[in-house]
């Protein structure tokens, strides 16, 4: 039989994940600060735990996939009367973060852990929600080679490729990369729709014309169809983003290393979120450009790609 796995966070990106484990035959006991969610999975054949601290007693692997640095310290931790893995972790345990957080946060959180005689593999994701419907996430680790290895059953029932980006905080580096050349794409899909539109021409002519060429990009061709419809549901949304932005933000500040591409979709990004709020999807920054040229890029059919 296979290990037990320990899963702590069933949000849009958890719940998926954690399912894929029990799918892929590991026994999964899981916790969620909203207890709900933790008890869908139960249905499912999970066993539940009250704290993450009782996740770590009960299993070598431990998943972890929540909201961002301060929430992974909490739950490594312990905080405010809940007992933190910290708390209850056995030596020799694997600790896998696929939240997107600091790498500096998870450098220091690695050094707690190894006191403990346990490990911590940074291992964020790309690929969205339908990337963790489907299993096939990109991840990106960090942390010790044997204990990537450790835990390499376990990530290849949620993802297909996985990466050995480096030491503690290598595997969040590489995510910032990834959500750097995103936000960039994102905007230069926007900027070609607004001059598109002003130009007369239909955009989902344009997207067609492009999406097959060498501008072409994942942005082009799944999000640039929802903006000329005007469906701006999240598939990420802007609040997350921003996060991340601001994440690679304090590094480059770190580094004393200007990115002013990035900076600049992070202000972007900031009045689209006073417009339309943190939740809209990302194809909203193309909603900042519209509102300095004075114009609305729509079209009334899709592309055909
Ligand atoms: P989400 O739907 O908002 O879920 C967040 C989960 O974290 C929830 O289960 C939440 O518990 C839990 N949580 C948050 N703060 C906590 C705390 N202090 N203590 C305990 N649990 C806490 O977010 P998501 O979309 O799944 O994203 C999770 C991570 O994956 C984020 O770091 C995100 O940046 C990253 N990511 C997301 C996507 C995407 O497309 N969504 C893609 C790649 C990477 P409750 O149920 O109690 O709220």
């Amino acid at each position: 039989m296979a290990e037990m796995v320990g899963f702590i966070g069933l949000g849009i990106m958890g719940m998926p994940m954690a399912r894929n484990l029990l799918r892929a035959g590991f026994p999964v006991v899981a916790h969620n600060r909203t207890a709900a969610k933790a008890e869908a999975l139960a249905a499912e054949g999970a066993r539940v735990a009250a704290s993450p601290a009782e996740v770590a007693r009960a299993a070598d692997v431990v998943v972890i996939c929540v909201t961002a640095s301060d929430d992974v310290e909490r739950v490594v931790l312990g905080a405010e009367g809940v007992a933190g893995i910290i708390e209850g972790v056995r030596a020799g345990a694997v600790v896998v973060d696929m939240s997107t957080i600091s790498p500096a946060v998870t450098r220091r959180l690695a050094g707690l852990l190894a006191e403990r005689g346990a490990s911590l593999v940074d291992a964020p994701v790309s690929g969205g929600e339908q990337g963790a419907i489907g299993g096939t996430l990109s991840i990106m680790a960090g942390g010790e080679a044997a204990a990537l290895e450790r835990v390499r059953p376990v990530l290849e029932a949620m993802g297909k490729r996985i990466t050995h980006c480096g030491p503690s905080g290598a595997g969040q580096t590489v995510k910032l990369c990834n959500q750097i050349a995103v936000v960039l794409n994102n905007l230069a899909m926007a900027e070609a729709l607004v001059f598109c539109q002003r130009s007369g021409v239909d955009p989902a002519v344009m997207i067609e014309a492009i999406a097959a060429g060498a501008a072409g990009s994942w942005q082009i061709s799944n999000l640039g169809p929802k903006v000329i419809a005007r469906d701006f549901a999240p598939g990420f949304k802007v609040g997350l983003q921003q996060k991340d932005l601001r994440l690679a933000l304090e590094a480059a500040d770190d580094l004393d290393l200007p990115l002013a591409g990035t900076a600049l979709v992070h202000h972007l990004f900031r009045a689209v979120e006073h417009a339309h709020g943190p939740d809209t999807g990302t194809q909203a920054l193309v909603r900042a450009l519209e509102a300095l040229a004075g114009l609305e890029v729509r079209s009334d059919r899709q592309p055909s790609l």
